[in-house]
């Protein structure tokens, strides 16, 4: 039967009626269920709100000159992370970053916006700003996912430009990694750096974008959790939002943001989400988490933030009420 004769004979025989009234309460217990931005929580300071992965004050100020001079929370995510991955220095994202096994920065990012519209690019080439492509594959076509040549010949016509992004210091440092390497990647407890940041903006909309070159020296061709959605980002506009840095392997397994926001939805604050979304990580049978690390950090709708990580050295940037903080996380692994 086509959908428009079901409708047409389910309201005839009554199931239109059951059907109506279910989705008319439906409808009114989600309208409880969400809590209103009021505009007291911009006058107290409360909001507008950017948070991200790691210490990255540059990034989180770019982000809130934007909320605060009234742009969206896609603008201000979006211009955030391109801090970063135009930053030379900070070797794991954008340009600078840190190449696979066989000299080549690939990069990994996605972005994510109230509408719960979604773009990303996987094993990207030669483009600095891979969120700006992200977003581009969000708006200018009707896919979620572009991916190697195809996403780089994409950006070229979105009028990017060609740039090598393999520094003579990243060279250097794959170069160094080659002779004492077993051709392994990576996988550092330290040290992982995935750029993610997430924002609400003065009219109580979130938004979302994380952008990576992914585990140093890895395999060619290996994509982690940043480019895919649910797993590396998730943002529900109604509920809050997640992102995540660390071993993409062990986020994807869990569908990690994704996890962390349905917890959200189901009563948990974002600190409890993301503490429980990490025991799903380390509780799983011969999980080898001493010898990796991942970590989120997540807010909901009332501008309440969370971040834990399974070991030490996590930290994240808050700018909130005109302070810009770096704040070391809470962490799992004590022993
Ligand atoms: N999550 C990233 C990946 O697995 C890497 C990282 O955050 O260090 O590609």
């Amino acid at each position: 039967m086509k959908r428009r004769n079901f409708i047409k004979n389910a309201s005839l025989t009554g199931v239109g009626i059951a059907v109506g009234s279910a989705l008319a309460s439906c409808a009114e217990s989600k309208k409880e269920a969400i809590t209103p931005i009021s505009e007291d929580a911009v006058q107290k300071g409360t909001l507008p709100l950017v948070i991200a992965t790691w210490d990255v004050k540059n990034a989180t100020a770019k982000a809130w000159e934007v909320l605060q001079s009234g742009g969206t929370a896609l603008d201000a995510v979006e211009q955030g992370c391109m801090i970063e991955e135009a930053n030379e220095k900070g070797q794991s994202v954008g340009k600078g970053g840190l190449p696979d096994r066989d000299g080549k920065v690939t990069l990994d990012a996605c972005i994510m916006n109230k509408e719960g519209n979604c773009g990303s690019v996987v094993y990207l080439q030669n483009i600095t700003h891979a969120v700006s492509v992200a977003r581009k594959v969000m708006e200018e076509t009707p896919h979620v996912m572009l991916a190697g040549k195809g996403a780089e010949q994409f950006a070229y016509d979105q009028g990017f430009q060609k740039e090598n992004l393999l520094t003579e210091a990243s060279k250097k440092a794959w170069e160094d990694w080659q002779v004492k390497s077993e051709y392994k990647p990576i996988i550092n407890i330290e040290n992982h750096d995935t750029i993610g940041m997430l924002a609400i903006d003065k009219n109580g909309d979130i938004s979302g974008a994380c952008t990576t070159s992914g585990l140093a020296y890895k395999m060619a061709g290996r994509v982690g959790d940043s480019p895919i959605i649910g797993s590396g980002l998730f943002v529900d506009n109604e509920v809050g939002a997640a992102v995540a840095t660390g071993l993409g392997e062990e986020v994807v397994k869990t569908v990690g943001s994704f996890l962390v926001v349905e917890l959200m939805r189901q009563g948990k604050t974002p600190q409890e989400a993301c503490e429980e979304a990490i025991s799903r990580i380390v509780s799983k049978p011969n999980s080898d988490y001493k010898n990796f690390q991942v970590g989120y950090i997540a807010i909901n709708k009332k501008g309440e933030t969370g971040y834990f990580a399974i070991h030490q050295y996590f930290s994240m940037t808050k700018y909130q009420a005109g302070n810009n903080e770096n704040i070391q996380s809470e962490y799992f692994n004590k022993s």
